[in-house]
Protein backbone atom coordinates (compact mmCIF):
# COMPACT_ATOMS: atom_id res chain seq x y z
CA UNK A 1 0.00 0.00 0.00
CA UNK A 2 1.34 3.53 -1.42
CA UNK A 3 0.67 6.80 -0.54
CA UNK A 4 -0.82 9.46 -2.80
CA UNK A 5 -0.63 12.84 -2.82
CA UNK A 6 -3.57 14.68 -5.09
CA UNK A 7 -3.68 18.03 -5.82
CA UNK A 8 -6.91 20.12 -6.94
CA UNK A 9 -6.21 23.52 -8.21
CA UNK A 10 -8.80 26.65 -8.20
CA UNK A 11 -11.17 25.72 -11.27
CA UNK A 12 -10.91 21.61 -10.71
CA UNK A 13 -13.06 22.68 -7.24
CA UNK A 14 -14.77 25.81 -8.58
CA UNK A 15 -18.58 24.58 -7.75
CA UNK A 16 -20.12 22.23 -5.59
CA UNK A 17 -20.60 19.78 -8.97
CA UNK A 18 -17.10 19.91 -9.22
CA UNK A 19 -16.05 19.46 -5.60
CA UNK A 20 -18.29 16.59 -5.67
CA UNK A 21 -16.33 15.14 -9.20
CA UNK A 22 -12.99 15.60 -7.30
CA UNK A 23 -15.07 13.71 -4.41
CA UNK A 24 -15.29 10.67 -6.98
CA UNK A 25 -11.48 11.00 -8.12
CA UNK A 26 -10.25 10.89 -4.79
CA UNK A 27 -12.19 7.59 -4.19
CA UNK A 28 -10.94 6.10 -6.94
CA UNK A 29 -7.63 6.56 -5.54
CA UNK A 30 -8.43 5.30 -2.06
CA UNK A 31 -10.15 2.23 -3.53
CA UNK A 32 -6.49 1.08 -5.69
CA UNK A 33 -5.16 0.28 -2.25
CA UNK A 34 -3.77 3.69 -1.65
CA UNK A 35 -3.65 5.91 1.38
CA UNK A 36 -4.26 9.10 0.00
CA UNK A 37 -3.83 12.77 0.99
CA UNK A 38 -5.81 15.36 -1.15
CA UNK A 39 -4.44 18.73 -1.09
CA UNK A 40 -6.78 21.86 -2.26
CA UNK A 41 -7.05 25.21 -3.79
CA UNK A 42 -9.42 27.78 -3.04
CA UNK A 43 -12.90 27.50 -5.46
CA UNK A 44 -12.26 29.21 -8.59
CA UNK A 45 -11.19 32.73 -8.32
CA UNK A 46 -11.52 32.89 -4.61
CA UNK A 47 -8.41 34.11 -3.38
CA UNK A 48 -8.61 37.04 -6.04
CA UNK A 49 -11.97 38.14 -4.58
CA UNK A 50 -10.08 38.33 -1.14
CA UNK A 51 -7.54 40.55 -2.58
CA UNK A 52 -9.87 42.64 -4.27
CA UNK A 53 -12.06 42.81 -1.32
CA UNK A 54 -8.96 43.98 0.70
CA UNK A 55 -7.92 46.29 -2.11
CA UNK A 56 -11.34 48.33 -1.31
CA UNK A 57 -10.18 48.77 2.49
CA UNK A 58 -6.75 49.67 1.94
CA UNK A 59 -3.94 50.23 -0.74
CA UNK A 60 -1.44 48.85 1.36
CA UNK A 61 -3.17 46.32 3.58
CA UNK A 62 -1.15 44.20 7.01
CA UNK A 63 0.55 41.48 5.27
CA UNK A 64 -0.39 39.43 8.22
CA UNK A 65 -3.71 40.19 7.78
CA UNK A 66 -3.50 39.74 3.96
CA UNK A 67 -2.62 35.94 5.12
CA UNK A 68 -5.48 36.01 7.62
CA UNK A 69 -7.79 36.39 4.90
CA UNK A 70 -6.41 34.79 2.10
CA UNK A 71 -5.93 31.43 4.05
CA UNK A 72 -9.80 31.28 4.54
CA UNK A 73 -10.07 30.18 0.61
CA UNK A 74 -9.14 27.11 1.29
CA UNK A 75 -10.53 26.74 4.23
CA UNK A 76 -13.72 26.68 2.41
CA UNK A 77 -12.35 24.00 0.28
CA UNK A 78 -10.82 21.15 2.12
CA UNK A 79 -14.29 20.86 4.44
CA UNK A 80 -16.64 21.06 1.15
CA UNK A 81 -14.61 18.17 0.20
CA UNK A 82 -14.57 16.24 3.79
CA UNK A 83 -18.16 16.40 3.45
CA UNK A 84 -18.56 15.03 -0.31
CA UNK A 85 -16.77 12.10 1.07
CA UNK A 86 -18.36 11.67 3.94
CA UNK A 87 -21.78 11.62 1.65
CA UNK A 88 -19.60 9.04 -0.28
CA UNK A 89 -19.55 7.03 2.86
CA UNK A 90 -16.14 7.61 3.43
CA UNK A 91 -13.42 8.37 5.93
CA UNK A 92 -12.19 11.91 5.49
CA UNK A 93 -10.92 14.83 7.67
CA UNK A 94 -9.54 18.43 6.66
CA UNK A 95 -6.65 19.58 8.08
CA UNK A 96 -5.74 23.59 7.62
CA UNK A 97 -2.02 24.16 7.32
CA UNK A 98 -1.08 24.28 10.97
CA UNK A 99 -3.12 21.38 11.55
CA UNK A 100 -1.27 19.37 9.28
CA UNK A 101 2.52 20.46 10.85
CA UNK A 102 2.99 22.93 8.11
CA UNK A 103 5.70 25.24 9.30
CA UNK A 104 7.00 28.57 7.24
CA UNK A 105 9.82 30.78 7.52
CA UNK A 106 8.55 34.42 9.14
CA UNK A 107 7.40 35.83 6.06
CA UNK A 108 3.78 36.92 5.19
CA UNK A 109 2.70 37.01 1.69
CA UNK A 110 5.69 34.72 0.24
CA UNK A 111 7.32 32.51 2.96
CA UNK A 112 8.86 28.87 2.02
CA UNK A 113 8.15 26.00 3.91
CA UNK A 114 10.96 25.16 6.50
CA UNK A 115 9.58 21.79 7.98
CA UNK A 116 6.51 19.75 8.06
CA UNK A 117 6.02 17.30 11.35
CA UNK A 118 3.61 14.61 9.49
CA UNK A 119 2.75 12.67 12.87
CA UNK A 120 -1.24 13.84 12.53
CA UNK A 121 -1.44 13.24 9.23
CA UNK A 122 0.12 9.68 9.48
CA UNK A 123 -2.12 8.65 12.50
CA UNK A 124 -5.03 9.60 10.55
CA UNK A 125 -3.90 7.86 7.21
CA UNK A 126 -3.35 5.15 9.87
CA UNK A 127 -7.04 5.11 11.03
CA UNK A 128 -8.18 4.99 7.52
CA UNK A 129 -8.93 8.27 6.77
CA UNK A 130 -8.52 9.90 3.52
CA UNK A 131 -6.68 13.56 4.37
CA UNK A 132 -7.67 16.77 2.90
CA UNK A 133 -5.20 19.42 3.75
CA UNK A 134 -5.26 22.84 3.05
CA UNK A 135 -3.30 24.14 0.29
CA UNK A 136 -1.25 27.85 0.29
CA UNK A 137 -1.06 28.00 3.57
CA UNK A 138 1.44 27.50 6.89
CA UNK A 139 2.33 28.78 10.07
CA UNK A 140 5.12 30.56 11.83
CA UNK A 141 6.94 29.11 14.57
CA UNK A 142 5.12 32.18 16.84
CA UNK A 143 1.95 30.74 15.40
CA UNK A 144 1.37 33.45 12.98
CA UNK A 145 -0.71 31.99 9.92
CA UNK A 146 1.32 32.39 6.56
CA UNK A 147 0.73 32.12 2.82
CA UNK A 148 3.15 30.69 0.42
CA UNK A 149 2.51 33.28 -2.74
CA UNK A 150 0.32 32.66 -5.20
CA UNK A 151 0.03 29.57 -6.79
CA UNK A 152 1.62 28.08 -4.02
CA UNK A 153 -0.87 25.04 -3.29
CA UNK A 154 1.77 22.84 -5.79
CA UNK A 155 4.26 23.70 -3.25
CA UNK A 156 2.07 22.28 -0.56
CA UNK A 157 1.27 19.46 -2.32
CA UNK A 158 5.05 18.37 -2.99
CA UNK A 159 6.44 19.25 -0.36
CA UNK A 160 3.71 16.90 1.56
CA UNK A 161 4.80 14.31 -0.66
CA UNK A 162 8.29 14.51 -0.06
CA UNK A 163 7.76 14.67 3.88
CA UNK A 164 5.66 11.69 3.40
CA UNK A 165 7.89 9.56 1.17
CA UNK A 166 4.60 9.56 -1.44
CA UNK A 167 4.99 7.23 -4.32
CA UNK A 168 3.95 9.71 -6.65
CA UNK A 169 2.44 13.23 -6.36
CA UNK A 170 -0.53 14.35 -9.03
CA UNK A 171 -1.41 17.90 -9.39
CA UNK A 172 -4.53 17.77 -11.21
CA UNK A 173 -5.39 21.19 -13.07
CA UNK A 174 -7.74 22.53 -15.48
CA UNK A 175 -5.39 21.41 -18.58
CA UNK A 176 -4.26 17.62 -19.19
CA UNK A 177 -0.46 18.59 -18.93
CA UNK A 178 2.22 20.82 -19.44
CA UNK A 179 2.48 21.91 -22.56
CA UNK A 180 5.11 23.43 -25.08
CA UNK A 181 3.77 26.64 -24.19
CA UNK A 182 0.47 28.24 -22.67
CA UNK A 183 -2.27 26.54 -24.44
CA UNK A 184 -4.50 29.32 -23.83
CA UNK A 185 -2.58 31.46 -26.13
CA UNK A 186 -1.17 29.22 -28.60
CA UNK A 187 -3.37 26.71 -30.44
CA UNK A 188 -0.83 24.60 -31.39
CA UNK A 189 0.83 24.23 -28.18
CA UNK A 190 1.54 20.55 -27.37
CA UNK A 191 1.35 18.49 -24.32
CA UNK A 192 4.89 16.79 -23.39
CA UNK A 193 4.71 13.57 -22.07
CA UNK A 194 7.83 13.76 -20.05
CA UNK A 195 10.20 16.83 -18.76
CA UNK A 196 12.98 16.84 -16.35
CA UNK A 197 13.16 18.49 -13.06
CA UNK A 198 15.45 21.12 -14.75
CA UNK A 199 13.41 22.39 -17.73
CA UNK A 200 10.82 22.20 -15.63
CA UNK A 201 11.86 24.79 -12.94
CA UNK A 202 12.96 27.07 -16.18
CA UNK A 203 9.80 27.44 -17.27
CA UNK A 204 7.88 27.84 -13.69
CA UNK A 205 10.23 30.59 -13.31
CA UNK A 206 10.06 32.27 -16.39
CA UNK A 207 6.12 32.71 -16.36
CA UNK A 208 4.75 29.34 -16.98
CA UNK A 209 1.99 28.97 -14.42
CA UNK A 210 0.92 25.65 -14.73
CA UNK A 211 3.81 24.90 -11.81
CA UNK A 212 4.77 26.84 -8.91
CA UNK A 213 8.41 26.98 -8.86
CA UNK A 214 8.93 25.96 -5.61
CA UNK A 215 6.65 22.92 -6.26
CA UNK A 216 9.11 22.15 -8.94
CA UNK A 217 12.12 22.74 -6.44
CA UNK A 218 11.23 20.42 -3.81
CA UNK A 219 10.43 17.91 -5.76
CA UNK A 220 13.87 18.16 -7.43
CA UNK A 221 15.53 18.05 -3.73
CA UNK A 222 13.53 14.65 -2.94
CA UNK A 223 12.95 13.38 -6.19
CA UNK A 224 9.15 13.63 -5.87
CA UNK A 225 7.72 11.76 -8.63
CA UNK A 226 5.22 14.62 -10.27
CA UNK A 227 2.50 14.17 -12.78
CA UNK A 228 0.45 17.25 -14.11
CA UNK A 229 -2.76 15.82 -14.99
CA UNK A 230 -6.35 17.10 -15.80
CA UNK A 231 -8.84 16.54 -13.11
CA UNK A 232 -11.70 16.64 -16.01
CA UNK A 233 -10.23 14.19 -18.38
CA UNK A 234 -9.03 10.35 -18.18
CA UNK A 235 -5.90 11.28 -20.47
CA UNK A 236 -2.58 10.34 -18.37
CA UNK A 237 -0.38 14.17 -18.31
CA UNK A 238 2.82 14.78 -17.76
CA UNK A 239 5.86 13.52 -15.99
CA UNK A 240 7.92 15.44 -14.34
CA UNK A 241 11.26 13.31 -12.84
CA UNK A 242 15.34 13.63 -13.13
CA UNK A 243 16.09 11.88 -16.42
CA UNK A 244 13.98 12.19 -19.43
CA UNK A 245 14.54 9.82 -22.28
CA UNK A 246 12.16 10.15 -25.17
CA UNK A 247 12.29 13.60 -27.16
CA UNK A 248 15.61 13.91 -26.25
CA UNK A 249 16.18 15.30 -29.97
CA UNK A 250 14.46 18.30 -29.27
CA UNK A 251 16.43 21.24 -28.74
CA UNK A 252 13.92 23.52 -27.15
CA UNK A 253 11.14 21.57 -24.78
CA UNK A 254 8.95 25.11 -24.15
CA UNK A 255 8.48 28.37 -24.03
CA UNK A 256 7.69 30.44 -21.51
CA UNK A 257 6.44 34.06 -21.38
CA UNK A 258 5.43 36.79 -18.67
CA UNK A 259 3.76 40.26 -19.24
CA UNK A 260 4.55 43.55 -16.50
CA UNK A 261 8.17 43.60 -17.05
CA UNK A 262 10.07 47.07 -16.54
CA UNK A 263 13.63 47.57 -17.96
CA UNK A 264 15.32 50.60 -15.49
CA UNK A 265 18.42 52.14 -16.17
CA UNK A 266 20.54 54.23 -13.85
CA UNK A 267 23.35 55.82 -15.42
CA UNK A 268 26.05 58.31 -14.66
CA UNK A 269 26.91 57.18 -11.18
CA UNK A 270 30.23 57.85 -10.07
CA UNK A 271 32.05 54.23 -11.43
CA UNK A 272 34.00 52.63 -8.21
CA UNK A 273 34.11 49.15 -7.23
CA UNK A 274 31.42 49.61 -5.20
CA UNK A 275 29.27 50.88 -7.30
CA UNK A 276 27.08 47.60 -8.73
CA UNK A 277 26.97 46.64 -4.43
CA UNK A 278 25.64 49.34 -3.41
CA UNK A 279 22.71 49.91 -6.00
CA UNK A 280 21.84 46.22 -5.53
CA UNK A 281 22.03 45.93 -2.13
CA UNK A 282 19.70 48.76 -1.54
CA UNK A 283 17.00 47.04 -4.09
CA UNK A 284 17.57 43.48 -2.07
CA UNK A 285 17.16 45.50 1.16
CA UNK A 286 13.73 46.61 0.05
CA UNK A 287 12.95 42.84 -1.23
CA UNK A 288 12.96 43.98 -4.71
CA UNK A 289 13.30 41.27 -7.26
CA UNK A 290 15.55 41.84 -9.73
CA UNK A 291 15.84 40.00 -12.79
CA UNK A 292 18.16 40.76 -16.03
CA UNK A 293 21.28 42.99 -15.29
CA UNK A 294 23.41 44.29 -17.90
CA UNK A 295 25.92 46.71 -17.09
CA UNK A 296 27.23 48.77 -20.05
CA UNK A 297 28.95 52.06 -20.99
CA UNK A 298 31.66 51.86 -18.07
CA UNK A 299 33.88 54.44 -18.72
CA UNK A 300 36.61 55.89 -16.14
CA UNK A 301 34.19 57.97 -14.21
CA UNK A 302 30.75 57.18 -14.97
CA UNK A 303 28.87 53.76 -15.16
CA UNK A 304 25.57 52.53 -16.71
CA UNK A 305 23.66 49.27 -15.59
CA UNK A 306 19.94 48.41 -16.38
CA UNK A 307 18.07 45.61 -15.04
CA UNK A 308 14.34 44.37 -15.20
CA UNK A 309 12.30 44.42 -12.61
CA UNK A 310 8.36 43.02 -12.08
CA UNK A 311 5.97 46.50 -13.10
CA UNK A 312 4.34 46.26 -9.46
CA UNK A 313 7.71 47.37 -8.00
CA UNK A 314 8.18 50.15 -10.16
CA UNK A 315 7.10 52.85 -7.56
CA UNK A 316 9.78 50.79 -4.91
CA UNK A 317 12.05 50.88 -7.01
CA UNK A 318 12.29 54.51 -8.28
CA UNK A 319 11.86 55.41 -4.01
CA UNK A 320 15.08 53.31 -4.08
CA UNK A 321 17.20 54.40 -6.75
CA UNK A 322 16.42 58.56 -5.96
CA UNK A 323 17.96 57.71 -2.86
CA UNK A 324 21.65 56.69 -4.33
CA UNK A 325 23.68 60.22 -4.64
CA UNK A 326 24.05 61.16 -8.19
CA UNK A 327 21.71 58.33 -10.03
CA UNK A 328 19.73 59.52 -12.84
CA UNK A 329 17.17 57.15 -13.90
CA UNK A 330 15.34 56.30 -16.92
CA UNK A 331 12.89 52.86 -17.05
CA UNK A 332 10.81 51.62 -19.98
CA UNK A 333 7.53 49.59 -18.83
CA UNK A 334 4.76 47.93 -21.19
CA UNK A 335 7.52 44.98 -21.92
CA UNK A 336 6.97 41.02 -21.79
CA UNK A 337 10.06 38.53 -21.31
CA UNK A 338 9.99 35.77 -23.74
CA UNK A 339 11.91 32.23 -22.96
CA UNK A 340 12.82 28.87 -24.54
CA UNK A 341 13.67 26.33 -22.39
CA UNK A 342 15.24 22.83 -23.34
CA UNK A 343 18.15 21.20 -22.11
CA UNK A 344 19.23 19.77 -25.66
CA UNK A 345 20.54 23.36 -26.06
CA UNK A 346 23.69 22.74 -23.99
CA UNK A 347 25.31 20.74 -26.81
CA UNK A 348 23.84 22.61 -29.92
CA UNK A 349 25.08 25.77 -30.66
CA UNK A 350 23.48 28.56 -32.35
CA UNK A 351 20.27 28.29 -30.44
CA UNK A 352 20.48 32.50 -29.21
CA UNK A 353 21.18 33.13 -33.39
CA UNK A 354 18.70 31.45 -34.31
CA UNK A 355 15.86 32.92 -31.78
CA UNK A 356 17.40 36.77 -33.03
CA UNK A 357 16.56 35.99 -36.38
CA UNK A 358 13.45 34.59 -35.80
CA UNK A 359 12.45 37.85 -33.84
CA UNK A 360 13.82 39.83 -36.07
CA UNK A 361 12.25 38.06 -38.91
CA UNK A 362 9.11 39.25 -37.00
CA UNK A 363 10.21 43.00 -37.01
CA UNK A 364 10.45 42.37 -33.22
CA UNK A 365 13.34 44.23 -31.54
CA UNK A 366 15.16 42.36 -28.79
CA UNK A 367 16.12 45.01 -25.29
CA UNK A 368 17.65 42.56 -23.17
CA UNK A 369 18.80 39.35 -23.00
CA UNK A 370 19.93 36.65 -20.82
CA UNK A 371 20.86 33.07 -20.95
CA UNK A 372 21.56 30.07 -18.89
CA UNK A 373 22.46 26.62 -19.78
CA UNK A 374 19.39 25.63 -20.63
CA UNK A 375 17.46 29.12 -21.74
CA UNK A 376 17.29 31.99 -23.35
CA UNK A 377 15.31 34.80 -22.37
CA UNK A 378 14.47 38.12 -24.37
CA UNK A 379 12.82 40.81 -23.24
CA UNK A 380 10.43 43.04 -25.72
CA UNK A 381 7.33 44.68 -26.21
CA UNK A 382 4.54 43.35 -24.55
CA UNK A 383 2.56 44.32 -27.65
CA UNK A 384 4.72 41.61 -29.39
CA UNK A 385 4.74 38.81 -26.59
CA UNK A 386 2.27 36.91 -27.96
CA UNK A 387 3.49 37.07 -31.68
CA UNK A 388 6.63 36.30 -30.43
CA UNK A 389 5.75 33.36 -28.49
CA UNK A 390 3.67 32.13 -31.87
CA UNK A 391 6.83 32.01 -33.95
CA UNK A 392 8.93 30.98 -32.19
CA UNK A 393 7.24 27.93 -31.12
CA UNK A 394 6.42 26.74 -34.62
CA UNK A 395 10.16 27.82 -35.85
CA UNK A 396 11.85 25.59 -33.11
CA UNK A 397 8.97 22.85 -34.67
CA UNK A 398 7.02 22.49 -31.18
CA UNK A 399 3.45 22.36 -32.75
CA UNK A 400 5.08 18.91 -34.58
CA UNK A 401 7.30 16.81 -32.69
CA UNK A 402 8.72 15.39 -35.75
CA UNK A 403 9.65 18.56 -37.81
CA UNK A 404 11.71 19.09 -34.49
CA UNK A 405 13.93 16.58 -35.06
CA UNK A 406 15.26 18.58 -37.98
CA UNK A 407 15.53 21.82 -36.77
CA UNK A 408 19.18 23.20 -36.43
P1 LIG B 1 -4.65 25.46 -10.92
O1 LIG B 1 -5.73 26.35 -10.42
O2 LIG B 1 -5.12 24.07 -11.21
O3 LIG B 1 -3.41 25.49 -10.07
P2 LIG B 1 -3.37 27.25 -12.82
O4 LIG B 1 -4.25 28.25 -13.46
O5 LIG B 1 -2.50 27.68 -11.71
O6 LIG B 1 -4.28 26.02 -12.38
O7 LIG B 1 -2.43 26.54 -13.90
C1 LIG B 1 -2.98 26.01 -15.08
C2 LIG B 1 -2.88 27.03 -16.20
O8 LIG B 1 -1.51 27.24 -16.49
C3 LIG B 1 -3.46 26.59 -17.52
O9 LIG B 1 -4.84 26.86 -17.60
C4 LIG B 1 -2.64 27.36 -18.53
O10 LIG B 1 -3.34 28.48 -19.05
C5 LIG B 1 -1.44 27.86 -17.76
N1 LIG B 1 -0.15 27.50 -18.40
C6 LIG B 1 0.88 28.37 -18.61
N2 LIG B 1 1.89 27.76 -19.22
C7 LIG B 1 1.52 26.48 -19.43
C8 LIG B 1 2.14 25.35 -20.03
N3 LIG B 1 3.38 25.41 -20.53
N4 LIG B 1 1.46 24.18 -20.06
C9 LIG B 1 0.23 24.10 -19.54
N5 LIG B 1 -0.43 25.14 -18.98
C10 LIG B 1 0.21 26.31 -18.91
N1 LIG C 1 -5.52 29.91 -3.89
C1 LIG C 1 -4.15 30.34 -4.09
C2 LIG C 1 -4.05 31.19 -5.35
O1 LIG C 1 -5.03 31.39 -6.01
C3 LIG C 1 -3.17 29.21 -4.12
C4 LIG C 1 -3.34 28.24 -5.26
O2 LIG C 1 -4.39 28.18 -5.90
O3 LIG C 1 -2.40 27.48 -5.51
O4 LIG C 1 -2.99 31.66 -5.66
MG1 LIG D 1 -1.83 26.83 -9.92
Amino acid sequence: MGIIVQKFGGTSVGSIERIQHVANRVVEEAKKGNKVVVVVSAMGKTTDELVDLAKQISDHPSKREMDMLLSTGEQVSIALLAMALHEKGCKAVSLTGWQAGITTEEMHGNARIMNIDTTRIRRHLDEGAIVIVAGFQGVTETGEITTLGRGGSDTTAVALAAALKADKCDIYTDVTGVFTTDPRYVKTARKIKEISYDEMLELANLGAGVLHPRAVEFAKNYEVLLEVRSSMERESGTIVKEEVSMEQHLIVRGIAFEDQVTKVTVYGIKHNLYTLPTIFTALANRGINVDIIIQSATNSEEASVSFSIHTQDLPETLQVLQSLEGANVQYESGLAKVSIVGSGMISNPGVAAKMFEILANQGIEIKMVSTSEIKISTVIDEENMVRAVEALHEAFGLADEAKAAHVK
